[in-house]
């Protein structure tokens, strides 16, 4: 039964229930998110679904759809991007349980058994846009092509980064 996604994820209880949840929020609802997109009130869709594999390593599969507008990084003009981030989760407690996981998933090491429902969504959201976001044909001359931002889009999500191992 589906049932809207609770504000913290609580990893081993939900995944131990094999709990399903779809919710659909707005791009405001995502503070770091909206810090960069010019949609507020665009609709961000989340499913989740969580398993324990092997009965013991808590895992989320999900996908996430939404549209960004963002600033092209070649003309500064608006660019609308379609994201639809997917993932496979295994969250582990060490390497060794890492390396009996399914190469299909994505492994985490050690990550706190309870976290922020936003801060999740938010990071797979920001891995899935491109680096340097622009729009898909000429918009500017060769010589205006230089990038204009370099640093607004590197490693906002780091923290998380850093608990993936691959
Ligand atoms: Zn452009």
């Amino acid at each position: 039964m589906k049932q809207g996604i609770p504000e913290q994820i609580k990893l081993f209880k939900f995944a131990s229930r094999s709990l399903i949840f779809s919710q659909t929020y707005k791009v405001k609802n995502f503070p770091r998110i909206k810090n960069l997109a010019n949609n507020q009130d665009s609709t961000v869709d989340v499913n989740l679904r969580f398993n324990l594999e092997y009965g013991k390593i808590p895992c989320i599969k999900g996908d996430i759809k939404l549209d960004l507008m963002l600033n092209c990084q070649r003309c500064l003009g608006e660019v609308k991007l379609y994201l639809e981030p997917k993932f496979q989760l295994a969250f582990v407690k060490n390497e060794q349980q890492g390396e009996e996981i399914d190469s299909n998933f994505e492994v985490i090491i050690n990550a706190d058994d309870e976290f922020s429902t936003i801060e999740f969504i938010t990071d797979e959201v920001l891995i899935s846009i491109p680096m340097m976001p622009m729009h898909d044909y000429e918009c500017a001359s060769y010589q205006d092509t230089q990038p204009i931002i370099k640093q607004k889009y590197k490693n906002p999500f780091a923290i998380l980064e850093q608990l993936k191992n691959n």
